[in-house]
């Protein structure tokens, strides 16, 4: 029974297919964090990493407006996401930003020391990009190995089930209970995705 789901889910890194960029620079144009930017401003004065690089090298659009006038499509996809998983979805709460680095011609003018967040973009299979971005195709493969993984975790938890909580797993030096506990922790990161239902 394979548990990792975690080194599955994150494998990609490490055959990241960059080629499938279309280099639209859409990405780079409209970005948002689960923050208002009062709270972002917040989080980076307290120290909080990667509040401050994000505060330090994007720059805030004045508002949701101008950000959907310079790339309408891709903020519009984003802003329906957003609806569509929080019910208490408050627009004037959105702040977009854009990147002051990005070129011309949609390159990166600070490509060796982007940061992590452009490094490890799309981050998962779930990351809000433009219904054209290249990553799609790839985007869909990453979403179905995750369910796959999920689907044979919650299979491996009916299994515990059955048994005793007390009973000790001598394979996985772990009593049931516990690896069940184990079991919950991994597939709970995805349930914000849905994986209740997969
Ligand atoms: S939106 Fe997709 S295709 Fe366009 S620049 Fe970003 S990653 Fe590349
Ligand atoms: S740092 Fe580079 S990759 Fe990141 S948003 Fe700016 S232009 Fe895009």
């Amino acid at each position: 029974m394979d548990i990792e789901i975690s080194n599955e889910a994150v494998s990609y890194l490490s055959e990241f297919p960059q080629h499938l960029c279309k280099m639209c620079g859409k990405c780079c144009k409209a970005i948002t964090t689960p923050y208002t930017h009062e709270e972002l401003v917040k989080l980076a004065e307290e120290g909080q990493e990667e509040a401050k690089v994000f505060v330090e090298i994007f720059q805030r659009y004045d508002s949701v407006e101008a950000a959907r006038a310079a790339v309408p499509d891709h903020v519009e996809n984003i802003l329906n996401q957003l609806k569509k998983s929080n019910t208490d979805f408050d627009e004037s709460k959105v702040t977009f930003y854009h990147c002051p680095h990005l070129t011309e011609d949609n390159k990166c003018s600070i490509h060796s020391t982007r940061p992590d967040c452009c490094r490890r973009a799309p981050r998962n299979g779930w990351s809000l990009f433009p219904p054209e971005c290249g990553f799609k195709g790839w985007q869909f493969q990453q979403r179905e190995k995750v369910k796959a993984s999920v689907r044979k975790l919650k299979e491996y938890l009916a299994e515990l089930e059955l048994l005793d909580d007390n009973f000790f797993l001598q394979e996985r030096n772990k009593t049931v209970k516990e690896m069940k506990d184990f079991i919950k922790d991994k597939i709970k990161p995805w349930e914000k995705y849905g994986a209740s239902f997969w």
